[in-house]
Formats: structure tokens, sequence, C-alpha cells
């Protein structure tokens, strides 16, 4: 089964517009915002105006701790729906609180940084680990372009990093159709690709902030998640470059994640015989880090990266064809200029 957002709404002022749109999902009266102090100034107070004829608690995000996100659901119960105006945290805590009471959400991303808003999954602690959970898709997007274009560039190029990452994944799910392990759907692959090919002819608007560039940059975020729910799995969005981003997370990287899978893009690009050089160029019209050393990991953490890639999950990519140890490891990395 997949869900959709009712209502989807990417345009210059759409925070002033949130209560209007919110008021077609006929969702009732009661409504818990999830907003940082910080955010607030920025949006939600926009958002919170829009909405005067709602019943509102404002709930300042706090922990990603599945342990008192399951409180925080049990406190959901008393309202008819949640807003999360922010950046994934806030989103992430809204999604899943929201899933725990039954209660639908609406999500205000207002930094781009990643395709993960769209997704019925969400990404918390357990213990201070991080896990992803099953949870549920918003029932509406508002993202203001006003607001996005006020991130710091280095979230809206982590965004445009986590699109350019569909052109590694979706070839290692073709491989994996090709070897009989997992059937590749051609809609959803195409769609994946839609959204990296898009931030590919858009870089420049992309990195001049400019309203057009970030529109596609939201619709490329928003379509690659759509991609993941028609398939039921994160499969169209997400191959060997996501293993090589998550090794990075286990060895302590503090890199973004989009920075981190858009390395990884020219590095399986580069295994799969694809053009790495076009993605690598196209990243530094961006203004994206194309090496490990710019995103402060070592040489020795970057082979390990690669080394353990393969085996940091279940999902059949390049790195079931090629066999790499430390030493094409290290070979691999200084032939793609990462190293
Ligand atoms: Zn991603």
């Amino acid at each position: 089964m997949m869900l959709f957002p009712h209502v989807i709404e990417i345009s210059e002022g759409a925070c002033a517009r949130a209560g209007s749109l919110i008021e077609r999902l006929r969702l009732g009266r009661k409504c818990a915002l999830f907003c940082t102090e910080e955010i607030m100034k920025i949006a939600g107070e926009k958002v919170l105006d829009s909405m005067s004829h709602y019943r509102i608690d404002v709930f300042t995000p706090n922990s990603l701790e599945a342990e008192a996100l399951r409180a925080l659901g049990e406190r959901l119960h008393r309202y008819d729906f949640a807003v999360a105006v922010g950046g994934g945290k806030t989103i992430d805590i809204a999604k899943y609180s929201a899933y725990l009471a039954g209660k639908p959400w609406i999500a205000v991303p207002t930094i781009p940084s990643h395709d993960g808003v769209v997704s019925s999954r969400a990404s918390l602690s357990d213990n201070g680990k991080r896990i992803s959970v099953t949870a549920v898709e918003p029932s509406a997007i508002i993202a203001d372009l006003d607001v996005i274009s006020k991130a710091p560039y280095r979230y809206i190029a982590a965004g445009a990093g986590d699109a350019l990452s569909k052109l590694s994944a979706v070839e290692d799910w073709r491989i994996a159709d090709a070897d009989g392990k997992d059937r590749m759907h051609v809609i959803m692959a195409n769609l994946a690709l839609l959204a990296a090919n898009a931030t590919v002819r858009h870089a420049e608007q992309i990195r001049k902030k400019e309203m057009r560039g970030l529109e596609v940059l939201l619709w490329a975020l928003t379509c690659s998640g759509f991609a993941m729910n028609l398939a039921g799995s994160s499969r169209p969005g997400s191959g060997s470059e996501h293993n090589f981003s998550h090794a990075l997370d286990e060895l302590g990287s503090k890199a973004l994640h989009g920075e981190q899978v858009a390395l990884g893009t020219i590095i399986m690009q580069y295994l799969h015989g694809t053009d790495w050089k076009r993605t690598k160029q196209i990243m530094k019209q961006l203004q994206l880090p194309t090496s490990l050393g710019k995103i402060g990991i070592d040489e020795k953490t970057s082979i390990k990266a690669l080394v353990m890639a393969k085996n940091v999950r279940d999902r059949y990519t390049i790195l079931n064809k090629v066999k790499i140890d430390e030493k094409n490891a290290k070979e691999i990395l200084r032939n793609v200029g990462v190293l």
C-alpha cells in the first residue's frame, strides 16, 4: 500500500497560506505544532498566524530517543493532527509521535538537506544508536521557498547531493534486476532519475539560491521520496552510495548525509563504469565537497568505510560484484580523486 500527501505546496510565501491549505484536509481543530525557538521566528510564526482558527499547542522538539517519543505519542492522542515546522529532527519527531498516536501530520520543511520528508520511515535514536523505523507519510507538504532560501547553503547543497545519489542507486537496482536479485520497476527507477537529472540541469540556479532552482530541488527531493514510497522500499533512491554513507556514519562521521552520499555516488559510478566525472563536475558547480578530507574523513577511515560498505545492510549492489579489500579500496578512492 502507498500513501501520498493530499496537498503539496512548494512556493514563495507558502507558510502564510498554511492555514487555508490545511483547512482543505478537514482534520479537526486541535493541533500540536512542533517548532524550535529559532525556526519559530523564521517560519513558525507565519504558520501560526495563518492558523488563527485552530487551537494550537506548541511543542519544542527535543529528544529523538524512541523512549521519549513513545511518551510524546501518548500526549498526541488529545490532538487531531500535528504540524512539523523545521529540519530533519523536528520532522522525524513529529512523524514518529503522530504515527504512534494514529494522527495525521503535516510537513513544513525549512531545510532541504535530504529526501526523507515524504518517506514513511523515521530516523530515531535508540540509546544513542541511529535506527530507522516505520512511521507514516505526511498528509501535506508545505515548503515556503522564501524560508528555504534563508537556509545555510551547505544544507541546500547537501539536498542536491542526495538527489544526485539516484544516479548510482538506480544503476545498482538495474544490476540487481539483471542478476535476478531484485526486480526493477522502470517507472519508479525513472522517477528517481528524474530527480537527479533535474538537479544536474539546474545546478547553477540551485547554487545561486534562485527561486527556480530551489523549486526544482524541492520537487526533486519530493519525487525521489515518491519513487521510494511507490516501490515500498528505499531501493530507487538508496544503493551502494548510501551503504558507503552508512559505513561513514558507523565510523563516526559528522558530515551531512547528502555530502556523504554524493561522494559515494562518484565512487560507485566509477565501479559501475558510468559517467562519474560529470557528477564530480556538477558537485563542484554546486560547491559540494569533492574529497573525503574536506568533510573531515581521513584516509584510513575512508578506506575502512569502502571495505565495510558491502556489509552494512542486505542490499544487492555493485559492491556484490566488485571485490573490495584495503589495497584496491585505496586505489579506487585515489582514481576518483576523493582521497
Ligand atoms: Zn539519502
